[in-house]
């Protein structure tokens, strides 16, 4: 068995797999990958191009900045507008547009909107900054909802009164449970994804694999990783008989990492959420607990996300949900693309059209 990263990125080690895969799959199967991460892995890598004909690799709502919901980026709009905030930001979230404006835009409209790159980051402006207050957007799986927690803890341990969030987390699991049930797309397996399930475990996709029988392998990131995956992926389907199964265990365990989902879970608890693409899906989001709610920045700026219309033509919602691919979108290439976005699924280097931009220039 491969044991190290290095071995994963020796090229006859993928060549094999390749290999393998080719003789193994006979019939046409569709993928899903559902990590943003595994995207780019596949494109940078050309993974599309040495897989046979047979199988499809098609994009999932990976990307923790493309499910974002038009009104949570508004919201966020609406927090560096309001009076004594500093908003302190993931970068990749500056350029995404809202209704009518984005973080950046603010920023060039005088706002103070910095670009941090943690949450503690923030709370160290917080500590500068006592007589205002700093606003963290929470955007991200539960792969960085664990370190907001923590940031969140640390400045309650601390006392620290002006550190908050909003809170647009989202929880992998019950997305999975939506697309499959809305039939948008035919899927036959997942290549689920290697960072979240450090932190949920591979058990956390149990219920999942019981409800629907449908073939889920975890998978790293390397190329050899992700073709492992495929590979088993293809085998289960082809024997007929699908499987829950770790192909990224030098990472990722059954149990994941109870440390860091106890942390989540002080600090969080479920709740309903809405996707961007995807409407609203039970539980499937993070809402502060009661006793932290000080640091919630919906409720201490009164701030909603309402309802709110994507940017217009843009087919994010689509991509998000492996309908579209990014040369259907009318957009793609002409009044759309990475310098000039018009949806985060082009803004965010781990959106699936500008993984398209970037790797896949023929289309
Ligand atoms: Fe939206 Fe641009 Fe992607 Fe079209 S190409 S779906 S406009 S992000």
């Amino acid at each position: 068995t491969l044991k190290h990263a290095e071995e994963y990125r020796q090229p006859e080690i993928s060549q094999s797999l390749v290999r393998r895969i080719r003789s193994a799959s006979r019939r046409d199967i569709r993928l899903m990958e559902v990590c943003g991460t595994h995207t780019m892995s596949i494109f940078r890598n050309g993974i599309r191009t040495v897989l046979p004909e047979t199988v499809t690799l098609i994009s999932g709502p990976g990307c923790p900045v493309c499910v974002t919901a038009q009104g949570e980026i508004d919201a966020f709009i609406e927090a560096a507008r309001t009076e004594d905030v500093i908003v302190a930001t993931f970068g990749d979230l500056m350029r995404v547009p809202g209704t009518g404006s984005s973080l950046e835009r603010e920023r060039a409209a005088g706002r103070d909107v910095r670009v941090v790159y943690s949450a503690a980051d923030a709370v160290e402006i917080a500590r500068k900054h006592p007589d205002r207050k700093v606003v963290f957007p929470g955007v991200g799986f539960e792969t960085t909802a664990p370190t907001v927690a923590a940031s969140v803890l640390s400045a309650a341990a601390e006392g620290l009164k002006n550190f908050l969030v909003f809170t647009a987390h989202k929880r992998v699991v019950p997305a999975l449970f939506a697309l499959m049930e809305m039939q948008a797309v035919r899927i036959d397996g997942f290549i689920l994804p290697g960072h979240v399930s450090v932190v949920i475990g591979t058990g956390a996709y149990q219920p999942l694999f019981e409800k629907y029988r449908l073939p889920g392998v975890v998978a790293g990131f390397e190329p050899a990783d992700i073709l492992q995956a495929v590979y088993r992926l293809v085998s289960q389907i082809e024997s007929g008989a699908p499987g829950l199964e770790n192909a990224y265990p030098r990472a990722v365990t059954w149990a994941g990492n109870p440390k860091a989902v106890q942390i989540m879970e002080t600090v969080f608890r479920p709740a309903d959420a809405v996707w961007r693409g995807m409407g609203q899906i039970p539980r499937s989001g993070l809402k502060f607990r009661s006793r932290f709610e000080d640091f919630d920045a919906r409720k201490v700026l009164g701030i909603r996300s309402a309802a709110a219309e994507a940017p217009k033509g843009c087919a994010c919602g689509q991509i998000i949900t492996g309908v579209l691919t990014p040369p259907e979108c009318p957009l793609y290439k002409k009044r759309c693309t990475p310098l000039n976005p018009v949806g985060p699924c082009m803004v965010s280097s781990e959106g699936t059209c500008a993984a398209y931009y970037r790797y896949h220039s023929f289309s």
